[in-house]
């Protein structure tokens, strides 16, 4: 069958940046489980896989726009470091959840001083051409309860 929305798909992959280096990848033998049409993955590699079968390879760029949208400078934001819980040992590259406005969001510590701590509230591929090559290892039909849960379940997915 051919990869369409609600179908259960998996993907063994590898992502690059514009430099080639490897910024992510499936493990062996683990490739990655996702619900087609659910927004379960990025835009622009949804539509490369689109009418693939089992078997097939691909290779595709994709553009921020298609990916995690371009590096947003106002989600970057200095915090005064006294904020912070004194008996946490803050390190360059720490993540946590920020408490805003908006609700929760997930930051990356950038930057620190003395007195400041930079945090940045991007994706961390924010901005970047994604670079994937990979191989479709499995379509089969999602379940009503997959199609209605908006994920996939059973090996790789949820297992609620
Ligand atoms: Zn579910």
């Amino acid at each position: 069958m051919l990869i369409g929305n609600n179908c259960v798909v998996s993907i063994n992959y590898t992502l690059k940046n514009d430099s080639g280096s490897v910024m992510d990848e499936s493990p062996e033998g683990q490739p990655l489980v996702y619900l087609h049409g659910a927004a379960g993955i990025i835009p622009g590699l949804e539509t490369e896989l689109t009418g693939k079968a089992i078997g097939s390879e691909f290779k595709v760029s994709i553009t921020p726009e298609e990916a995690y949208g371009e590096h947003q400078p106002h989600l970057v934001q200095q915090v005064e470091r006294n904020q912070f819980p004194a008996d946490i040992d803050l390190t360059v590259g720490m993540q946590f959840q920020a408490q805003t406005e908006g609700g929760p969001m997930p930051v990356i510590i950038t930057e620190l001083s003395d007195e400041t701590v930079t945090v940045d509230g991007n994706h961390p591929l924010a901005g970047l051409n994604l670079h994937f090559e990979g191989s479709i290892a499995d379509v089969r039909d999602a379940t009503e309860e997959e199609i209605s849960h908006g994920h996939p379940h059973g090996p790789g997915g949820h297992d609620h």
